[in-house]
This record gives structure tokens, C-alpha cells and sequence, in this order.
């Protein structure tokens, strides 16, 4: 068994710099104590830890894994998993404080964690990958568990590797667990929902935020960068309710037709052939009219009313802020704009609707799916999609209403939100001042 080497000091926001300036903007609206803010500067607790796995061909790899509980004031740490090749300590720090400010902006009773293994998924066996995931868990038991950190999915993880992870908890505590990780298989103790829920979540909010402008189904264009779990089932949403999809990409490259695309065709040939580029004048996908292959670079400059990052981290840079020509941008990844881009998009009148709001939809139905495995009643697949709609449609009111009121971007008015919950929570357990007062 791995033997877990805790982090040597928790490393402060010095990394996650560019998620800090957000804090800093939204400080200026909130009052929060300095004690609170102190406490928000540094991360609470990290585990890096080596995964060795026996690979098919008899020889031995050992990964590096991550997990990062960024402040459990509120309740238990919550957060994904990532495997990805560039996954390290610091982008699981920044994302794991992401899903601090996500969890108290929807109103969740947790904190904020996150982790990672540093892997290319796509290049190991199915067995490796379950040697991996069950091995990632033996490492970091002792760091998680229903009441203390609770796992999910995120980039290149699914519900099958949720099981493997929930399953392996089960075992090494000797008695069912399923509180311990969500987005798990039905069949798992898993919610109705779950696996289309971040998709659910950000329509709910794309629908109710976009009239605001006028900008209705029949007069709006899309680009989505990203076709994995949340970008390709919110490209089915957008497009059943009557968006016009003009281009999408995977990690390959995308396509754009200014008529609009077929998005249950490219969803199909995604499927079987696992690539959108291939799509491009192969098999039967010819005859959906004209079509250019675009690179992921071209797609985030098009000429569309709304972009929609749904891929990866760092996407719009200050290089290529100015270059944008949407003017709706809704964040489904995380932190795909980072603070200098910002600032460019604002100068040039581009509304971003963050990451912590857009996509917050992924952990609502986590936080509905812990509450059911803890009750042992199960909800009904129209429930759980109500439940979700009232809770980040009325958060993604609330916020509008806060950015209007103090005229600032909706991503300050989200940190102030959420801060102002967070704020609360913290200073619940005494400030300076409250002992500072005779009694
Ligand atoms: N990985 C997702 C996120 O970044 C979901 C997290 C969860 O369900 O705990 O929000």
C-alpha cells in the first residue's frame, strides 16, 4: 500500500495568483473580516501521492495523485477528479478553490476540494485504469470520506471510474459507502440526472440569462469549444431548443457551418469514431451540407453571438481576448478565461458568465445525489432536473441582481455572493473583534 506524504506546507495563493485577483475585486463589495480573509489565502490541506499500477504487459508505473481540500467551513470538502497529463498540484489548488466559491454560490452545504492524477487515460487498458483508480483510492482514504471529502467526476472521468472509486472506499472501510463519491452508476447508488447535469445547469442559466439582451433561440448563434461530457449534451439542449449550433471541437480540432450543424449526426459519428474532425467528409457526415475544419484557436474567434468554453483551463488569454467576436461568453469549463483576458473582454463590451455559476450545475446534482445515498430514498429523474432548475436559476438571479446593483462584471458579483456565505460561515467562529469585546 502507498503510504500518503502529506504536502510539506500548503502552498498560498502565490499559484493560483490569477484566481485570487477575482477575490481581491469582489473584496471591494463585501465586508469580510481579515480573519476570514486569511483563512481563504491558503488552502487547507494536500495530499500528493504515488500510484504504482502493474500494467498489462507485467511491468510496473507509478503515477503521481493529488487531492486538495481547499476549506471544508461550510462542510465536507467536494470536488472531481481529473486525469490529464498536465495535471499537477497547482492547477488541482486553483480547481479545488474554484469549487470552494462554486459550492457557497449555489448554496451547498460543503467546501471546496479537488484532485487529479497525472495520466493520459486514453493510453492505458480498461484494466489499468481500474488498477489506477482503485489505487489512487488506497492512497487517499485516510484523506476522504462521506463527512470529510467527497469525490466526483470531472475531466476524463465517468461514472464507471466514480464506481471503481466508491466501491474501493467500501472495501478498505469493510461497509457500504456511497456517500463518499457521487456521480456514480444508477446501478451504484447513483442519482438520476447526474450525468447530464453540468449540461443542465448551464442551459438552465443560458436560458434564463440570454433574454435579458434580447437574444432568443431564433436570433442566437453558438460555438462550443469542447464536445466531452457537459459540452456535447449542452450542444443537444441548446440545439433541441432551437440555437443554432454553428461550430464545435474536441481536443482534435472542430468544424463550422454558418448554416448550422447537426448535432445529433456529429454526436453519433462522435460515438463510434471518437473524434469530431474526422467527421469532416467521412461516411454518410458528407452530406451534411458545408462544413470547414476549424482549429481550436479559430473556433474561440468566430463570428458568433455565444461562445461557450467547455474544455479545458486558459483557453482565452490575454493573446487572444482582443480577438474575440462573440458577445456571450458562458465559462463551462473551469477557469478557461484567465483575469488578464478579463479585462480585455470587459474593455470590448464581451459579458462573461463564470465558470463557478455556469457550470455549477454538476455538483447541485452531486450534492442531491450525496443527500440520497444518505437517505436511502431515491428521487425521480423529473425531480432531481426541477430541484436543479429552481436552485441555479434562482443563484444565477441573484448574482445579475448583485452585478446590477454594484454595476460590476458577473464574475465579481459571483465571488461576492459566494464570499458573502463564505464570509458569514467563517466569522461565524469568532473574529478579532467578537473577542476583542468584553463580555
Ligand atoms: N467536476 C465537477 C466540477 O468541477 C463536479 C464536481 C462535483 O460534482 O463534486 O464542478
Amino acid at each position: 500500500m502507498t503510504i500518503p506524504t502529506p504536502v510539506s506546507h500548503p502552498t498560498p495563493l502565490s499559484l493560483l495568483s490569477d484566481a485570487s485577483s477575482r477575490l481581491e475585486k469582489a473584496l471591494q463589495y463585501v465586508t469580510l473580516s481579515k480573519d476570514a480573509l486569511d483563512r481563504l489565502k491558503y488552502p487547507k490541506a494536500g495530499l500528493t501521492v504515488s500510484i504504482p499500477v502493474r500494467m498489462d504487459d507485467g511491468s510496473l508505473r507509478v503515477f503521481q495523485g493529488y487531492r486538495v481540500r481547499y476549506d471544508d467551513t461550510r462542510g465536507p470538502g467536494k470536488g472531481g477528479v481529473r486525469y490529464h497529463p498536465n495535471v499537477s498540484l497547482d492547477e488541482v489548488q486553483s480547481l479545488a478553490f474554484w469549487m470552494t466559491f462554486k459550492c457557497a454560490l449555489l448554496n451547498l452545504p460543503f467546501g471546496g476540494a479537488k484532485g487529479g492524477i497525472t495520466v493520459n487515460p486514453k493510453e492505458l487498458s480498461r484494466q489499468e485504469l481500474e488498477r489506477l483508480s482503485r489505487g489512487y483510492v488506497d492512497a487517499i482514504a485516510d484523506f476522504i470520506g462521506p463527512d470529510i471529502d467527497i469525490l466526483a467526476p470531472d475531466v476524463y472521468t465517468n461514472a464507471m471510474v466514480m464506481g471503481w472509486m466508491m466501491d474501493q472506499y467500501s472495501i478498505i472501510k469493510r461497509k457500504a459507502s456511497p456517500g463518499v463519491v457521487t456521480g456514480k452508476p444508477l446501478a451504484l447508488g447513483g442519482s438520476e440526472g447526474r450525468d447530464t447535469a453540468t449540461a443542465m445547469g448551464a442551459f438552465n442559466v443560458i436560458k434564463t440569462l440570454l433574454p435579458l439582451f434580447e437574444q432568443y433561440p431564433s436570433n442566437t448563434t453558438v460555438a462550443i469549444q469542447g464536445f466531452g461530457k457537459a459540452g456535447a449534451a449542452l450542444a443537444s439542449l441548446l440545439d433541441g431548443a432551437g440555437y443554432r449550433i454553428v461550430a464545435v471541437s474536441d481536443s482534435q480540432g472542430g468544424i463550422y457551418a454558418p448554416q448550422g450543424l447537426d448535432i445529433p449526426k456529429i454526436r453519433s459519428y462522435k460515438r463510434d469514431r471518437q473524434s469530431i474532425q474526422s467527421l469532416y467528409c467521412h461516411d454518410t457526415v458528407c452530406d451534411m451540407g458545408e462544413q470547414e475544419i476549424i482549429s481550436n484557436e479559430d473556433l474561440l474567434k468566430l463570428d458568433v453571438d455565444v461562445l461557450i468554453p467547455a474544455a479545458l483551463e486558459n483557453q482565452i488569454t490575454a493573446a487572444n481576448a482582443a480577438d474575440i467576436r462573440a458577445r456571450y461568453i458562458f465559462e463551462v469549463a473551469n477557469g478557461p478565461t484567465t483575469s488578464a483576458a478579463d479585462q480585455i473582454l470587459d474593455a470590448h463590451g464581451v459579458l462573461v458568465f463564470p465558470d463557478i455559476l455556469v457550470n455549477a450545475g454538476g455538483v447541485t446534482v452531486s450534492y442531491f445525489e450525496w443527500v440520497q445515498n444518505r437517505n436511502g430514498l431515491y428521487w425521480t429523474a423529473e425531480e432531481v432536473r426541477d430541484r436543479l432548475a429552481t436552485r441555479i436559476v434562482a443563484e444565477a438571479k441573484a448574482t445579475w441582481a448583485i452585478a446590477q446593483d454594484h454595476k460590476i462584471s458577473m464574475r465579481t458579483a459571483a465571488y461576492v455572493h459566494a464570499l458573502n456565505r463564505l464570509g458569514q460561515a467563517l466569522d461565524a467562529k469568532g473574529t478579532q473583534d467578537y473577542y476583542n469585546q468584553t463580555p
